[in-house]
């Protein structure tokens, strides 16, 4: 990423990894490495480490790893550009001016502030209307009953749009030409070709991107106006599937407690936050997106669905279940108790049972299993068709347990709960519960088979053993022993960067590799310290020949098992005979004969 010379390179070369990453982690100096708690996974005993001389950080738990801008950029959730001005700040680096963009980027950059600043304006605007009119007396007093008192609305930022029509129209178009107030969507035009307010007698909620920039709204109307809940259109600086609401609040307590609550609306989140659960995110809309999933799982990839008990919020469960399963998300359902003979969505029910005896629910949630095995009890059961119904409505997620043994519990589970005494209906269970489905991604191992120890020092003197790292690289290049192995990619990566003749950056190689191996490649770099001879080196590529020869030697007596007696089976035999000698060690000289 760094190119040679760039500003990034020579950042690179003065900023101290150690010192970055300690602005954010607690590090302890342990031999030659720092360690410390990882930032990006919830852990109670340090398996984060910092190699001070390759400038690198690898996690042995969850798996992170990267130079001192891949940190950055995961820490503070931004871009490469950003990253390299942070660390340049950070070491006290002067930063040149940026570079001079094209016009149209120019010109776009230049709207999208602008629009960011007309949103901050009208929220301000919103604000004033619903403290301070006559009309948003009736916005105060309808929050009033839903709860929220006035710090909870100016924590939040709520305000109120008036019914006027064009009251924010006149407060903004001194300002703003009518084309950016039309791109803004908070301005419509009507078809005479008059503008007016998109937000008329509603309440607002305020919607922001991640970085806490208002970048749309919410509507909720006070009357019986259609529809009850009217949001800001896809503009330039919104996208309704990339953004989730309460998100900029909740970062630093999704990663804390590596965890969010998913829920549906505004009203949702703003209520489970009060209740002390920071780490709450609304889709806002029943549906959610996959670009939304994958914003949360940069931060967690657990997640409690807490949807509406409505059958649309059923079905939107149901739905975000299949989308969170394929991402990989460790899901589990709260469906709240009725109140009374009310349904009862978050908000409701912390109204009417307080915090406590939420949080109380929130711990008991159960995995999203029993929340689907409890749904198809639901269904009629009385008749074989029934359960098969049942049984065909938990298959597919079923089979999108990544766990094969989980899977066959959970089949066995199934047909007593749903009674299933059918053998038909309990072999296809056992079918499913056997098989998962190719459609859901498997999970990336952490590591893969652990590399043999002979490839791991073969790694780590290509990396670092200066006398003769480049000797290595060419004999192994000249031999080919390393095709077959393992980490074959890796070898290739660190011959290929030894031949080039400048030094080995180890952050320059990952580019080539897949996580997985870059994963076990920073594993290896961080084991002890590395004293190699020649010697060594010359043993360890002595045991990769012998090791092709036994998978030669494998291949032959397959080819000769398989093959009739003739001439072809002679050469065959001949061959083997050549390779067991070259194998066996040199006899002792006791057993010279004499
Ligand atoms: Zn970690």
């Amino acid at each position: 990423m760094a190119e040679a010379g760039s500003f990034a390179d020579k950042v690179k070369q003065q900023a101290d990894i150690v010192r970055v990453v300690g602005e954010y982690v607690r590090l302890k100096k342990s031999g030659q490495n720092f360690t410390g708690l990882c930032p990006f996974h919830s852990e109670k005993s340090p398996s984060f480490a910092v190699h001070p001389v390759k400038q690198i950080y690898h996690c042995f738990g969850c798996g992170v790893g990267g130079d001192v801008f891949q940190f950055v950029m995961e820490m503070e959730k931004c871009g490469f550009p950003e990253a390299v001005r942070t660390v340049a700040e950070k070491c006290g680096i002067a930063v040149p001016a940026p570079r001079e963009r094209s016009p149209e980027e120019r010109k776009e950059n230049q709207q999208r502030a602008q629009l960011v600043e007309m949103h901050r304006e009208a929220q301000a605007f919103f604000v004033k209307c619903l403290e301070g009119t006559a009309e948003g007396k009736a916005a105060r007093a309808y929050l009033e009953d839903r709860g929220l008192d006035k710090e909870a609305m100016a924590r939040f930022g709520l305000g109120y749009a008036p019914s006027g029509g064009d009251v924010l129209l006149r407060h903004l178009k001194q300002r703003y030409p009518d084309k950016l107030l039309l791109e803004s969507g908070l301005i419509s035009r009507d078809q005479s070709g008059r503008l007016f307010d998109r937000f008329r007698r509603r309440v607002i909620f305020p919607i922001a991107n991640e970085a806490g920039k208002i970048v749309a709204f919410g509507g909720r109307a006070l009357g019986d106006d259609m529809p009850k809940y009217l949001n800001s259109p896809e503009t330039p600086i919104y996208s309704k599937s990339n953004v989730l609401y309460h998100m900029d609040r909740a970062k630093e307590a999704l990663r804390r407690q590596d965890f969010a609550v998913l829920v549906e609306g505004y009203m949702d989140a703003i209520a489970v936050a009060r209740a002390g659960v920071s780490n709450v995110v609304a889709s806002c809309g029943t549906s959610l997106a996959e670009a939304q999933i994958k914003l949360l799982g940069r931060f967690t990839k657990r997640v409690v669905v807490n949807y509406d008990p409505d059958t649309a919020g059923q079905a939107a469960t149901e739905r975000s279940l299949a989308l969170l399963l394929e991402q990989d998300f460790e899901v589990r359902v709260l469906a709240l108790p009725p109140i009374g003979d009310k349904k009862a969505d978050p908000d409701l029910f912390i109204r009417e049972k307080g915090a406590k005896a939420y949080l109380q629910q929130l711990k008991e949630a159960p995995p999203y299993v029993d929340y689907l095995i409890a749904r198809a009890r639901q269904m009629d059961l009385s008749s074989g068709e029934g359960k098969l119904r049942a049984v065909n409505y938990l298959m597919p997620y079923l089979q999108k347990i990544p766990n094969k043994l989980l899977r066959s519990e959970w089949a066995t589970r199934i047909s007593q709960q749903l009674r299933v005494d059918e053998p038909v209906l309990r072999e296809s269970l056992r079918k499913a519960a056997a098989e998962r489905r190719s459609e859901v991604k498997a999970k990336p191992e952490l590591v893969g088979r652990p590399a043999r120890p002979v490839e791991r020092r073969l790694i780590r003197m290509l990396a670092e053993a200066e006398e003769f790292r480049v000797v290595l690289a060419q004999q192994l290049q000249e031999s080919q022993l390393y095709l077959g192995l393992e980490t074959e990619k890796i070898i290739a990566a660190l011959i290929l960067a030894n031949l080039s003749g400048e030094p080995v950056q180890v952050t320059e190689l990952t580019g080539m590799l897949e996580e997985r191996e870059r994963r076990l490649l920073f594993e290896i770099l961080f084991e002890g310290p590395m004293e190699a001879t020649w010697a060594e080196a010359e043993s360890c590529l002595e045991a990769l020949r012998k090791r092709q020869m036994e998978r030669e030697l494998a291949e032959l007596q397959r080819q000769i098992e398989a093959s009739a007696p003739g001439p072809q089976m002679r050469a065959l035999l001949e061959r083997k005979q050549t390779l067991m000698r070259q194998m066996l060690p040199p006899p002792a000289p006791a057993e010279r004969p004499q």
